[in-house]
C-alpha cells in the first residue's frame, strides 16, 4: 500500500506524494515532506487549470496530531504557473488548507474545536502544542458557523420544560448616575431546559420577562403548545411570559428554588438570634448562631459529628425559635417529598399550623409566599419533576465558569453554556464536513 494515499486520506488534504518524513528525537513531533501532485486542483483565486508552470513554493501546516505524535506537520510543495484567466502568476491551490488559519489544516481546525467544546482554549493548546490564542479565535469562528448552522433535533421532547437563571458576574459601578443608583451591576443568564433531555436549548441575557420571551422563541407555535409542566423560579414576570406562550402549561414552581427560598426565611431567623444573643453576651449562641455554624442546621446533615450534635441538642434547648425553624424546615421537606395530592394538601395544612404556632415573623412570611404559589406548588407534586436536572446543569456550568478561570465576555460565556449542557456540539450536530471544507459553505468572515 502506498503511504501517500493513506496520507491523503487521513489527512483530508489533496493528492500528494509523500518523499520522506523526518521525526524527532523526542518522538513528539513528526514531519512529513510532500509534494502536491501537478496541476491538479488549478488557480487559488479563479479556480481555472494552470498551463505552463513557473516555479515551485513550499508550506508548512499543521495537521491534527498522528498516533503517538502530538505536534505534526506536512510541509507541501506546490507549484505556481501563469494562470491565463487572471493574467499573472498564481499559486495552485493547496485543498484541505483551511481558508481563515492558513497555518493549519482544515482537519487540524475541526479537531481542535471539538477538543475545545470539552475543555478550554489553554488546555487545548498544551494537548496540541498550539498557540491558546489562536485556539481561542479558532473556537470563536467554529461556534459563529455552528450557530449559523445550528438547528434543535427533530426529535425534541419539550412536554418538560423549565427556566433558571445562572449568575454571570458582578461589576462595582465606578460612575453612578447618583446617590440611590445601584452600587453593583449584577448580571445574569437565563436559561430555557428541556428537562426530558436534561440539555439547555436556548439562553438569553437578564433575568426578567424579555429574556424568557426570547429564549422561548426558538420554540415553533406547534412545540409550545405541547408543553406540558413548565417549572419555574417564583418571578411575577417569568410566570406571566409562561402563560401567555405555552397555553396549556401547567406552571410549576421548583423544588429546588422552593428550598433556596426557605433557607433563606431560616437564614433571617438565624440573623435575628443572633442579634439577640450578641445584645445579652450570650457567648454559646453566639458562636453556634455565627455565620460560619450555618451548615450545621442545613436539612438533614448527615455529616455532623457526636460533639456537634451534642451542641446543636442544647442550642435547641435554650432556644425555641431556632428549634421551631428547624422542625418547621424539616416537616417541609417532609410535605414536599409527597407523590400525591390529596395527602400534600393535609400535610400542608398541618405545616400551616406550625407555623401558625411558631409565631415567627419570617416563617410567617414564608408561609405567605407558599400560599401565594401554592396552586403553582400542587403542579410540581403533580408532575412528578425532581430538582436533579437543575441542579445537575447548575453545577456543570459552574465547573465551566470554574474551569475557564471565569468568563468577561457575555456572548462567548453564553455559547459555552448552549455548547457543553446543550445541543450546540459535534455530538448533536453533524459536523463533519468540517474536516475538509474550511465551513459548511458560507463564511461569516465574509458576511
Ligand atoms: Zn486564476
Amino acid at each position: 500500500m502506498d503511504i501517500s494515499n493513506l496520507l491523503n486520506d487521513i489527512m483530508q488534504i489533496q493528492e500528494i506524494n509523500c518523499d520522506r518524513y523526518f521525526l524527532c528525537t523526542d518522538l513528539k513531533t513528526i514531519k512529513i515532506f510532500a509534494q502536491a501532485k501537478r496541476q491538479h486542483s488549478g488557480c487559488n483565486k479563479c479556480g481555472f487549470p494552470g498551463l505552463h508552470s513557473h516555479s515551485w513554493r513550499a508550506k508548512t501546516i499543521q495537521i491534527p496530531p498522528l498516533c503517538s505524535f502530538a505536534e505534526a506537520y506536512l510541509q507541501i510543495q506546490y507549484e505556481r504557473f501563469k494562470c491565463p484567466l487572471c493574467g499573472n502568476v498564481q499559486s495552485e491551490k493547496i485543498k484541505g488548507l483551511h481558508r481563515k488559519f492558513k497555518k493549519y489544516s482544515t482537519s487540524f481546525v475541526e479537531t481542535a474545536g471539538r477538543l475545545m467544546e470539552e475543555t478550554t482554549c489553554a488546555a487545548s493548546s498544551r494537548l496540541l502544542a498550539c498557540n491558546a490564542k489562536t485556539l481561542w479565535s479558532i473556537d470563536n469562528y467554529r461556534t459563529k458557523l455552528l450557530k449559523k448552522k445550528f438547528k434543535l433535533p427533530d426529535d425534541l421532547d419539550v412536554s418538560r420544560l423549565s427556566a433558571d437563571e445562572v449568575h454571570f458576574r458582578t461589576h462595582k459601578v465606578v460612575n453612578r448616575s447618583g446617590p440611590f443608583a445601584p452600587r453593583w451591576d449584577i448580571r445574569f443568564i437565563t436559561n430555557l431546559v428541556a428537562t426530558k433531555h436534561a440539555k439547555i436549548i436556548a439562553n438569553h441575557r437578564a433575568r426578567n420577562d424579555i429574556s424568557l420571551k426570547n429564549c422561548l422563541r426558538v420554540l415553533t407555535k406547534e412545540q409550545l403548545s405541547k408543553v406540558d409542566f413548565f417549572a419555574l423560579d417564583m418571578h411575577p414576570g417569568f410566570m406571566r411570559v409562561a402563560k401567555q406562550m405555552c397555553p396549556n402549561a401547567n406552571i410549576c414552581v421548583d423544588r429546588f428554588h422552593l428550598a433556596q427560598k426557605l433557607n433563606e426565611a431560616f437564614d433571617s431567623v438565624r440573623k435575628s438570634e443572633l442579634w439577640k444573643a450578641k445584645k445579652i453576651n450570650d457567648s454559646f449562641q453566639e458562636v453556634m448562631l455565627s455565620p460560619g455554624r450555618r451548615f450545621m442546621f442545613l436539612e438533614r446533615n448527615p455529616n455532623l459529628s457526636n460533639e456537634e450534635e451534642n451542641m446543636l441538642g442544647k442550642l435547641k434547648l435554650i432556644n425555641t425559635q431556632i428549634h421551631h425553624s428547624m422542625l418547621i424546615v424539616d416537616y417541609f421537606h417532609k410535605v414536599l417529598d409527597e407523590k400525591f395530592i390529596g395527602p400534600f394538601r393535609s400535610r400542608l395544612a398541618q405545616w400551616y399550623l406550625l407555623v401558625r404556632e411558631s409565631k415567627n415573623k419570617h416563617m410567617l412570611a414564608f408561609a405567605r409566599l407558599v400560599r401565594k404559589y401554592r396552586i403553582n406548588i400542587e403542579n410540581y407534586i403533580k408532575s412528578n419533576l425532581t430538582t436533579a436536572v437543575s441542579e445537575g446543569l447548575n453545577n456543570k456550568i459552574r465547573v465551566l465558569k470554574a474551569m475557564a478561570y471565569d468568563y468577561s465576555n457575555e456572548e462567548s460565556y453564553m455559547n459555552k453554556i448552549l455548547q457543553r449542557c446543550g445541543f450546540l456540539n459535534s455530538r448533536c450536530m453533524d459536523t463533519t464536513a468540517l474536516y475538509s471544507n474550511s465551513d459548511f459553505g458560507t463564511d461569516p468572515a465574509h458576511q
